[in-house]
C-alpha cells in the first residue's frame, strides 16, 4: 500500500482534525495510535480488565478508556464494574482510591511515578501532629481532606471530600472548627462559602496555583460573551474572575446545558480536549496549564501493564478500611 493511500486511512486523524488537533497529531501518529488501540482492545478482553481514564488524560487514552470522569466518579465505577482487573489511567493517589473500593480488584497504574503535587504536600504523620496540636485549641476539630490525597491520610482523615461537593461536606460536619486539607486554594473557596472556621493545610496544586487572573482579562476583552469556567483549585482572585466554579465533570455538565457557545476553561489542558471531543459544536479556548504527572501516562505504557501485571497498586488492610470509611463519611454526608 502507497504511504498516500495509508495516510487517507487514518479514521483516527480526521476525527482529531476536526478538534482542532492536527497540530498534535500526525497522520502517522494517528495510525500508530490505531494500531496500539486495537491491541490494548484485545488485551483487555484477553486479561478481564476495564480501563478508567480521568478527564485530564490524553486524547489517545480516551479511545481505550470503557469511563472517564473524574476521581471519585473512576472509583466508583471501578467498585461497580464485573472485570477483575481496573487499569487506571490517572495519577497515584486516584489508583489508591480505586483500590480502596474494590480491595478485592487488582488495580493497575500504567506508570507508578506519576504523582500529585497536591497529595505530597500532607503526609499522614504530619497531618496527625497537626491536628492533635489543633484539637487543644479546638477540642471539636475535624478533617476534612479532599479526595486528592494519599490512602494514608484517607485513614487519617474524619470525612473526605470533591471540589463538588466540599462546601456541603463542611456545611454537613458536626463541628464549626475545620481543618482543610491539603489544598489552601480550595481551602479558601471553602471558607468563602461557609461561616466555619477553617483552617487550611498549606498546600496546593502546582497547575492550577500559576494560573494568573490577567489570562483570564485578556481572553474576556478580545471574546467579549465567553463564559469563563474555572476549578477551585485556582488562586482566589482566579475565581473571582469566572462566571462559574466547577469540578472538571460539572464544567462538562455546563458547558453541555447552558445556551453560551463560547467558552473559556481554566483547569488543567486535558479537558479542553475532553470538551472538544464530548460538545464538538461549542467553542473552548484554553486558559490551561499541562500537568506533568498526568502525561505520563501513555499508550504504550498502558498496554505493558495489561502485559506484564504491573504498576499494581498494594495497600495495607488497615489503612485501606480506615480510608474507605473516610470516603464512605463522605458519600452518607453529601
Ligand atoms: S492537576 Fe494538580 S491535583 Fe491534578 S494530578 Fe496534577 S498536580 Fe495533582
Amino acid at each position: 500500500m502507497s504511504t498516500a493511500a495509508t495516510k487517507q486511512d487514518s479514521e483516527l486523524f480526521d476525527r482529531f482534525r476536526s478538534l482542532g488537533q492536527e497540530t498534535v497529531y500526525s497522520e502517522e501518529s494517528c495510525q500508530h495510535i490505531e494500531e496500539l488501540v486495537a491491541e490494548i482492545t484485545a488485551l483487555k478482553r484477553e486479561k478481564n480488565a476495564v480501563i478508567l481514564a480521568h478527564n485530564y488524560q490524553r486524547p489517545e487514552i480516551f479511545e481505550v478508556a470503557d469511563f472517564v470522569g473524574d476521581s471519585l466518579e473512576l472509583a466508583r465505577r471501578g467498585r461497580d464494574v464485573a472485570e477483575s482487573t481496573i487499569v487506571l489511567c490517572g495519577v497515584h493517589f486516584m489508583a489508591e482510591t480505586a483500590k480502596i473500593l474494590s480491595p478485592d480488584k487488582r488495580v493497575l497504574i500504567p506508570d507508578a511515578r506519576a504523582g500529585c503535587s497536591l497529595a505530597d504536600s500532607v503526609d499522614a504523620d504530619a497531618l496527625v501532629a497537626r491536628r492533635d496540636e489543633l484539637r487543644k485549641v479546638f477540642p471539636d476539630l475535624v478533617v476534612v481532606s479532599y479526595v486528592n490525597t494519599t490512602a494514608a491520610v484517607k485513614a487519617v482523615t474524619d470525612v473526605c471530600c470533591t471540589s463538588s461537593n466540599a462546601v456541603k461536606i463542611v456545611g454537613a460536619v458536626d463541628s464549626n472548627n475545620i481543618l482543610f486539607v491539603p489544598d489552601r486554594n480550595l481551602a479558601a473557596y471553602v471558607s468563602a462559602n461557609t461561616a466555619k472556621n477553617i483552617i487550611a493545610w498549606d498546600g496546593d496544586c502546582y497547575v492550577h496555583h500559576q494560573i494568573r487572573p490577567d489570562v483570564i482579562r485578556k481572553v474576556r476583552e478580545a471574546h467579549p460573551g465567553i463564559r469563563v469556567v474555572a476549578h477551585p483549585e485556582c488562586r482566589t482572585d482566579v475565581l473571582a474572575e469566572a462566571d462559574a466554579v466547577l469540578s472538571t465533570s460539572g464544567m462538562i455538565r455546563y458547558a453541555r446545558d447552558t445556551d453560551a457557545a463560547e467558552f473559556l476553561v481554566v483547569t488543567e489542558c486535558g479537558l479542553s480536549d475532553r470538551l472538544l471531543m464530548e460538545v464538538p459544536e461549542k467553542r473552548f479556548y484554553k486558559a490551561c496549564q499541562l500537568c506533568h504527572y498526568m502525561k505520563m501516562i501513555t499508550l504504550p505504557g498502558t498496554r505493558d501493564a495489561l502485559i506484564h501485571g504491573k504498576d499494581e497498586v498494594s495497600l495495607d488492610r488497615e489503612v485501606c478500611d480506615h480510608a474507605r470509611a473516610s470516603l464512605e463519611r463522605m458519600i452518607e454526608l453529601g
